[in-house]
């Protein structure tokens, strides 16, 4: 197995070497080829298993650079996830330069509103932020393509559920979602049966 099988671009695979990734992880060989043709996808895996590279890799390689709005919405359960994620993200765009922000509560709401204006290829946040950026126009996601969940079980057991869903409901229906948690609950069950299109669980 090696990253060549994915048909990705030259810019996503230097990145991929600069990062000194050689071979796809067990998840990363799940994921990649059926998010890479636009495919719903439930996906129990842990923290470790390189899961965040898994949609990283499809979703930067995806991303149509002249397009302004936001193309990709990834939503954590806390602020360092956020964090992390936009990082990860961030290096495996770089030679595309894909821009990738990360919105969060505890940091202020003036700084984040100023990078949102900046163009954004894919925004990070936590539900409580993404919901306030979304209620005082500051960000925009008719544009939205790719609807990441992570952590989902995360999510719900902090009792993010109202957030997700209303987030949710925001989006454009022609959408792909992919969904990542460690453990699939009954709630998270009933999340991915109410809004993904057929998907294709994928248990590491
Ligand atoms: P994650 O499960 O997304 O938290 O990733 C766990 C760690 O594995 C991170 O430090 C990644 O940088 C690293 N990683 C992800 N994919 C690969 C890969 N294909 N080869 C080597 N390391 C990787």
């Amino acid at each position: 197995r090696t990253f060549d099988n994915y048909n990705l671009s030259d810019e996503i695979k230097r990145a991929l070497a600069g990062l000194k990734y050689k071979t796809p992880t067990e998840v990363q060989s799940e994921v990649i080829p059926r998010a890479i043709q636009n495919q719903d996808l439930v996906v129990k895996s842990q923290t470790g298993s390189g899961k965040t590279a898994s949609f990283g890799i499809p979703v930067c390689e995806l991303i149509e650079w002249e397009e302004k709005k936001p193309q990709a919405l990834i939503l954590t359960p806390t602020r360092e996830l956020a964090a992390q994620v936009r990082e990860d993200l961030t290096n495996i765009g770089r030679f595309k330069r894909i821009k990738c922000i990360a919105v969060y509560g505890k940091e202020p709401f003036s700084k984040q509103k100023e990078e949102l204006k900046q163009k954004n290829h894919i925004v990070v946040g936590t539900p409580g932020r993404v919901i306030d950026h979304i209620e005082r126009g500051t960000l925009i996601l008719d544009e939205i393509k790719y609807l990441i969940i992570d952590e989902a079980d995360e999510m719900l057991n902090m009792g993010f559920i109202d957030e997700v869903e209303s987030i949710i409901e925001q989006l454009s229906s022609n959408r792909v979602t992919m969904v990542f948690s460690a453990t699939l609950p009954k709630d998270v069950e009933n999340l991915c049966h109410k809004y993904m299109k057929n998907p294709i669980n994928i248990e590491i």
